[in-house]
């Protein structure tokens, strides 16, 4: 038996007498898990060195008594005011120089050796205070590493690190110099002691510097994490880490992360911006888990799955009834062995106040705690049943931390946004309900029978024989506009024209472009014309065929998108930005070609997704939708869950199985 539902708790906030009714509530919902005490640093540890660890470890107790097993977060994303008065240069400095105070959460300083000593005391301690206790299975280190710290940190302790990070890096002044080409604008350094962190300048900022900056503020959120993880591994070596991370978000380079976890965890809150959309798109949602799966290619927990109205000062809206199931069940269906609902109650005091859980204000059990018991019960068999086992895609998109810090910062078109174009492409996928990997461009890529590479735009020798190496050998590759522009250290490319030695497997070459601001493009595929955005690259053919051409401006009639052949494999090259309607043509023309397996056909907000282990293939049929949907599933599966085949109610879930040798079981 398997670990597959929780609550995130906060015992702290309520009166004691109130736990042992929580506990009920919680057993008979099917609660397996609580994650606690991430923001409790002041209840633990009220003065220095005093420790109150006795109301937790109660609570611990109380829970194991009820069969709930805990995962225990260090609270250092909220260091306590007594610290701030004793060591007030853990304050965090802003791009703008001011500092930012004491009041809200993540007010630390990551460099900081005054705060790495608290963290060492405190941590020590809790950790060997809970190291033997029965009702404790793990930790998650601190929360949301990279959330609220914006431009990270600009103070004298973070400058100092970022000198001996660069003089590490480059050996000597002349080469980083060379690298952040400091010709331009007069910005050569005679030593790495001159150099400071990325202020706010009068105007400008120099890209390869901005570049190492963010690779090392990455870096510096992953090395205060192994200040952790090693006092945890040390005394608590029966426990697993983990850490919440938050899908695309890019302070932290996560794959470099999950290298210090025995497992990934996930923060997922398909309205968590609600002040700018009600709801994610549920592709974009699905691109979330697949990205997460792919931090440490296994399967994660989702430690905070959202419940209830997400809100701060203002408030998105309801979810339906329903629709917590279709999230939740998103999770597990892309690769989620456990998900954790945040939070257990709404809270009545402070910023998160209006943030939802299972059980409203009140604390009686009401619509949602209904609708998450039911959820519970009728899934746990099934996924103790699946633990452990993976989607196997035959399709993978590659995604890159340092492609998405260039392109944030310069961004080349104002709306060119990384992520989002790599979500361009999944859709046509995930519309096609074809599923997709993500990974990262050096990976083995030998097992997809199709790797789409958006926005490869800073280019090095290895990665460009890496991919020329996969299609050579029979592999299928998409590659885009801004491809090979820049070198890795973020200089333009000048050896030759665009995309450079990859123009050889794409048979073209790009000498001109075109950035399409407050322009509009089009785009001839097939028989049907369609709108395109943001860049066109012209493009001159050295080989490919043209398989869609240029409609409006001096380049009308030049090829759009190429394809061609390069020893046993094929690449296409498109050198724009499609719409949604060309890439799901675009998708369907590929599909074809690399003869891609779809799981069915359904129409919009309806999702399928499959995992399987050795012996069998479970698949989720999910409707997002508040509307009846119809679907059609190709391949022989067993239905497990749901009332009727092809026909979903709203937000209704749907599972199913086959085994894969052969006849459905
Ligand atoms: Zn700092």
């Amino acid at each position: 038996m398997g670990i597959h539902f929780g609550v995130d708790y906060y015992p702290e906030h309520w009166d004691k007498d109130r736990w042992e009714t929580d506990a009920k509530l919680m057993q008979e919902m099917g609660v397996q898990v609580v994650r606690m005490a991430e923001f409790s640093w002041f209840k633990m540890e009220p003065k220095k060195g005093e420790f109150h660890f006795e109301w937790l470890e109660e609570a611990v107790a109380l829970l194991d008594s009820y069969g709930i097993k805990t995962v225990l977060g260090t609270p250092t994303a909220a260091p306590p005011a007594w610290i701030i008065e004793e060591n007030p240069e853990i304050l965090p400095i802003d791009m703008q120089g001011r500092v930012r105070h004491f009041g809200g959460r993540h007010h630390d300083c990551q460099s900081n050796s005054a705060y790495r000593e608290h963290i060492r005391r405190f941590v020590t301690a809790m950790s060997q205070r809970f190291a033997e206790n029965p009702g404790v299975i793990g930790w998650q280190i601190d929360n949301e590493l990279g959330n609220s710290h914006g431009d990270l940190c600009m103070c004298n302790s973070c400058k100092k690190r970022y000198q001996e990070w660069l003089e590490k890096k480059y050996g000597n002044i002349e080469m980083l110099n060379e690298a952040w080409g400091t010709a331009f604008w007069s910005q050569g350094y005679n030593s790495f002691s001159q150099i400071g962190t990325p202020l706010i300048t009068a105007v400008g900022e120099n890209p390869s510097a901005m570049l190492d900056w963010k690779c090392f503020c990455s870096d510096l959120i992953v090395d205060f994490a192994k200040w952790q993880a090693d006092i945890i591994r040390e005394n608590c070596p029966n426990h697993f880490i983990t850490h919440n991370y938050m899908c695309f978000d890019n302070k932290v380079n996560y794959y470099d992360l999950g290298e210090l976890l025995d497992f990934v965890s996930n923060d997922i809150y398909p309205a968590g911006n609600w002040q700018k959309q009600p709801h994610q798109p549920d592709y974009e949602m699905a691109s979330c888990q697949d990205v997460v799966r792919g931090y440490k290619k296994q399967p994660y927990w989702v430690m905070e799955q959202q419940a209830g109205i997400a809100g701060w000062g203002t408030m998105g809206r309801a979810v339906d009834p329903g629709q917590m199931s279709a999230w939740a069940m998103q999770s597990v269906a892309h690769g989620a062995d456990c998900v954790v609902f945040f939070r257990w109650r709404a809270c009545a005091m402070g910023t998160e106040q209006y943030w939802h859980g299972i059980l409203g204000h009140s604390g009686r059990p009401g619509r949602t705690y209904e609708e998450a018991k039911k959820l519970i019960h009728t899934f746990t068999p099934h996924m103790d049943e699946m633990q452990g086992s993976m989607p196997a895609p035959e399709v993978a998109i590659v995604h890159s931390f340092r492609q998405n810090y260039a392109l944030d910062i310069q961004p080349n078109h104002p709306d060119l946004h990384y992520v989002e174009e790599l979500q361009i492409y999944y859709r046509g996928f995930y519309e096609k309900k074809i599923p997709v990997d993500f990974v990262q461009g050096m990976d083995d890529l030998s097992g997809y029978k199709l790797v789409v590479a958006p926005l490869q735009y800073l280019m090095n020798p290895e990665l460009e024989q890496h991919y020329m190496d996969y299609v050579a050998q029979g592999g299928h590759l998409v590659l885009t506009m801004r491809t090979g522009v820049k070198d890795e250290h973020n200089l333009c490319m000048i050896d030759r024209e665009l995309p450079g030695k990859l123009g050889d497997i794409c048979g073209i070459e790009v000498a001109d472009y075109d950035c399409l601001f407050e322009k509009e493009g089009s785009v001839l595929f097939g028989k049907n014309e369609y709108p395109v955005e943001k860049w066109a690259d012209i493009i001159t053919l050295k080989g490919a065929k043209a398989i869609g051409e240029y409609g409006t401006s001096f380049y009308k009639g030049t090829p759009a998108i190429t394809e061609n052949g390069y020893e046993k494999g094929k690449v296409w090259y498109v050198g724009t930005e499609p719409s949604k309607e060309l890439v799901s043509d675009l998708t369907e023309y590929l599909a074809k070609e690399c003869e891609l397996t779809k799981l069915g056909s359904a129409p919009e907000g309806v999702e399928m997704m499959t995992r399987e282990n050795a012996g069998q293939c479970w698949l989720f049929v999910i409707n997002h939708t508040e509307e009846e949907k119809v679907y059609h599933l190709y391949g022989n599966y067993k239905m497990l869950e749901g009332e009727k085949q092809d026909f979903l109610k709203p937000y209704e879930v749907q599972l199913f199985v086959r085994n894969k040798y052969g006849r459905t079981n």
